[in-house]
């Protein structure tokens, strides 16, 4: 039984959502008009990051340093046991996030994360306000269904896929898994839907979790 853990990023492996800082930052109030949008169903969450980000006019080297000095970008507790757990026992880990890659690069690199996957929206920093992309596990751009998309390439890798998440949009992915790992929305979500899942708060309960499931 090969095991991938897909694991969200925004509000799973950060406490708080790290785009919310910057749009907060950058561009200021009106981003959560569109949020609403979004939350209320209204517009897909791709389309919805594209507007927003679209008004982040900063550069790479301003955004990076404020991410990775703000109080608000707090690091979910256990996360490195739950990695190191992971790695003794041969699971995947693949961090695939709706966010931007340029700022989970980066606070990977500052907590000394390295050689796991990360699938996030691709950006490019610009004057005229940032562009984003995302590029699907076949390579072609995407706007909706982009997490459970790589559920979907790592069971065709032969995986089964154990799920950790948050938010609302992570009830795609977590409904193709083997268990959900799940806190907040996605906990909310899991309940309505009879999802299998563990409600966590900190990577131990996540490790402790995945000792109780018996997979190996
Ligand atoms: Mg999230």
């Amino acid at each position: 039984m090969k095991i991938a853990v897909q694991c969200d990023f925004d509000g799973t492996v950060t406490e708080e959502d790290v785009s919310f800082l910057l749009l907060d930052t950058y561009v200021g109030p009106r981003w959560r008009e569109y949020l609403i949008e979004y939350t209320e169903g209204r517009i897909p969450v791709g389309t919805f990051n594209k507007k927003v980000f679209g008004m982040m006019k900063a550069d790479r080297q301003t955004m990076t340093e404020l991410v990775l000095n703000s109080e608000r970008v707090k690091i979910r507790p256990g996360f490195h046991e739950m990695l190191e757990y992971c790695s003794q026992k041969d699971f995947k880990v693949v961090i695939v996030s709706n966010g931007l890659i340029f700022y989970i690069e980066a606070i990977l690199k500052y907590l000394g994360v390295d050689g796991i996957e990360v699938h996030a929206a691709e950006n490019h920093f610009s004057p005229d306000g940032m562009t984003v992309r995302y590029v699907g596990p076949d390579g072609a751009e995407m706007e909706v269904g982009y997490k459970e998309a790589y559920t979907e390439s790592l069971q065709k890798r032969g995986y089964d896929v154990i799920y950790i998440g948050n938010g609302a949009s992570d009830v795609h992915p977590a409904r193709r898994s083997i268990h959900t790992f799940a806190t907040t929305d996605l906990l909310e979500k899991c309940r309505e839907e009879d999802i299998d899942c563990t409600p966590f708060t900190d990577f131990r309960d996540v490790v402790n979790g995945m000792e109780d499931l018996e997979l190996y």
